[in-house]
C-alpha cells in the first residue's frame, strides 16, 4: 500500500473533540487504501505555555532543559491521538521522535535532522498499524533529546515522508493552503494553488508561518511533494491544488512577479562598529550563545545583523554579554519588524524596490533598512506599523495590476 504522511498542527489538536476529528480523518485516509504515518504538534498553545512557565522559573532557561520540557507537549498529543484512533477501531501506536529514529545534531532548541532511521515506524506500518509520531523532536548521537525549532513538526513530517518513500506529505492546519499573505492580516489575500520549493522556502524564511522553512529545504532535497491543506478539508483528490496548495518542482513563473508578502515581528537588529577586528569577536560571541543570524551586512567596518528571536530564549543573557564585551560600540534595536515581498527575479531591475518604497510611503511608513536578494526585498519597519506595511505592499503588488512605476 502506498504510504502517506500527514501532519496536524497545534490548532488541529487543541482539544479532545478536535483530536477525535483528526482521528476520523486519519481513519478515512486508511480506508482510502493508504498506510498512514501521522505527525502531531503539541495541543493548541502548549509550547508557548511551557516556554512561559520555563521563563517564570528561569529568565534565561538552559537549552537542554528547555528541550526536555518542550518535547513533552508533542508527547501528550501523540498519545491522545493514538487513543482516539483506537477508539474508532483503528490499530494505532505512538512513538516519540527518538523512537521514530529522528537523529539530529546536538544543537539544543533548534537542532537539525541529520538522519532518519525509521525502522520501528516501517515495522509497525508493515503490521498494518497507523503510526503516530511526535513532531518537533529528535535525539542526538549522544542520546540527548532535542527540538527542531519553532514550527518544527513540519520538518519531522517531511523528513519522515522522505525516509518512508511516501507518496506525498500532507501538512494540515487551520488554513487551507499558502496564501499571498497571512489571511489574518490581509483579508484580501488569496490561496496560491501551486508553488515551487524555492518560492515557498523564501516565503517561510520571510515569516509566513504556514510552512516551516527547514521542512521545505528537506522536501526540495528529497523531491517530496507537499500538500498544504486545512484539517477541515476533504482528503486530497485528483487535483490537490484545487482546494489546497501543492508545493513541488514547478516550471519557473514569469520572472519578476511578486507571489506573496510575508512579515516577521520578532526580530532584533544588532549593529556594531567593527573597527579593530571587533566584528569577528562579535560573531564569535553570538555563535557561543547559539544565536542564528538572518541578514548580515558589513560595509566599511559597520556590521549590521538581523536576528530572529523565534528560537532565542536567552535574549537577556546574550544582551548582557554583548554590552559587557563591547559597551557603547554595540547598538541593539528592538523596535523593528521585517516585511518582505517574494518572487523569482524580482530584483532584475529596481522597479519592484521603487514600487514597494512608494507603497510604504503612501501609508506614511519609513523603512529603517532595506535588503534584497534575487528572490526577495525586505524592509525593516516600525514594529507597530508592520501589519499596515504588509497590507500596503499586498495592495500594491498583488491586488493592483503590476504596471510600471515611472
Ligand atoms: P499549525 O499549528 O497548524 O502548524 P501555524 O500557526 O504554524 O499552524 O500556521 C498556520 C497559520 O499561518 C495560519 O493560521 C495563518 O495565520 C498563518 N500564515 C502566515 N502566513 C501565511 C500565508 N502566507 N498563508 C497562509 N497562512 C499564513
Ligand atoms: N509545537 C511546536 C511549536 O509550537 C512545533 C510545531 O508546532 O510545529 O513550535
Ligand atoms: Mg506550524
Amino acid at each position: 500500500m502506498p504510504t502517506v504522511v500527514q501532519k496536524y498542527g497545534g490548532s488541529s489538536v487543541a482539544d479532545a473533540s478536535k483530536i477525535r476529528r483528526v482521528a476520523e480523518r486519519v481513519m478515512a485516509t486508511r480506508r482510502a487504501g493508504h498506510d498512514v504515518a501521522v505527525v502531531v504538534s503539541a495541543m493548541g498553545d502548549t509550547t508557548d505555555e511551557l516556554l512561559a512557565l520555563a521563563k517564570q522559573v528561569s529568565p534565561n532557561p538552559d537549552r537542554r532543559e528547555l528541550d526536555m520540557l518542550l518535547t513533552a507537549g508533542e508527547r501528550i498529543a501523540m498519545a491522545l491521538l493514538s487513543m482516539a484512533i483506537r477508539e474508532l477501531g483503528g490499530d494505532a501506536i505512538s512513538f516519540t521522535g527518538s523512537q521514530s529514529g529522528i537523529i539530529t545534531n546536538d544543537r539544543h532548541v533548534d537542532a537539525r535532522i541529520i538522519e532518519v532511521r525509521p525502522f520501528r515506524v516501517q515495522d509497525e506500518l508493515a503490521r498494518g498499524r497507523i503510526v503516530v509520531i511526535a513532531g518537533y523532536q529528535g535525539v542526538s548521537y549522544r542520546k540527548e533529546v532535542t527540538t527542531l525549532g519553532r514550527g518544527g513538526s513540519d520538518t519531522t513530517a517531511v523528513a519522515m515522508a522522505a525516509a518512508l518513500g511516501a507518496e506525498y506529505c500532507e501538512i494540515c492546519s487551520d488554513v487551507d493552503g499558502v496564501y499571498t499573505a497571512d489571511p489574518r492580516i490581509v483579508p484580501a489575500a488569496t490561496r496560491i494553488g501551486t508553488l515551487s520549493y524555492e518560492e515557498t522556502q523564501e516565503l517561510a524564511e520571510a515569516g509566513a508561518k504556514v510552512l516551516n522553512a527547514q521542512a521545505i529545504e528537506f522536501a526540495k532535497e528529497k523531491g517530496i511533494a507537499i500538500y498544504a491543506r486545512a484539517t477541515a478539508s476533504p482528503l486530497p483528490g485528483a487535483d490537490p491544488s484545487a482546494d489546497g496548495t501543492v508545493v513541488r518542482q514547478h516550471p519557473p513563473r514569469m520572472p519578476g512577479t511578486v507571489i506573496g508578502v510575508a512579515s516577521e515581528k520578532d526580530v532584533l537588529v544588532a549593529a556594531i562598529d567593527g573597527a579593530g577586528g571587533s566584528s569577528r569577536t562579535f560573531l564569535e560571541l553570538l555563535d557561543t550563545h547559539k544565536v542564528a543570524g538572518k541578514q548580515l551586512h558589513l560595509i566599511d567596518d559597520q556590521l549590521t545583523l538581523v536576528v530572529s528571536r523565534e528560537n532565542l530564549h536567552e535574549g537577556a543573557r546574550v544582551r548582557d554579554a554583548l554590552t559587557q564585551r563591547f559597551g557603547d560600540a554595540v547598538r541593539i534595536v528592538d523596535t523593528l519588524g521585517a516585511v518582505s515581498v517574494v518572487g523569482a527575479g524580482i530584483n532584475a531591475s529596481f522597479q519592484n524596490l521603487r514600487r514597494g518604497a512608494a507603497a510604504l510611503e503612501s501609508v506614511d511608513i519609513h523603512a529603517g533598512g532595506t535588503a534584497t536578494s534575487s528572490f526577495r526585498i525586505t524592509w525593516m519597519v516600525d514594529r507597530t506599523r508592520l501589519d499596515d506595511a504588509v497590507r500596503a505592499l499586498h495592495r500594491m503588488f498583488i491586488e493592483v495590476a503590476q504596471t510600471p512605476v515611472p
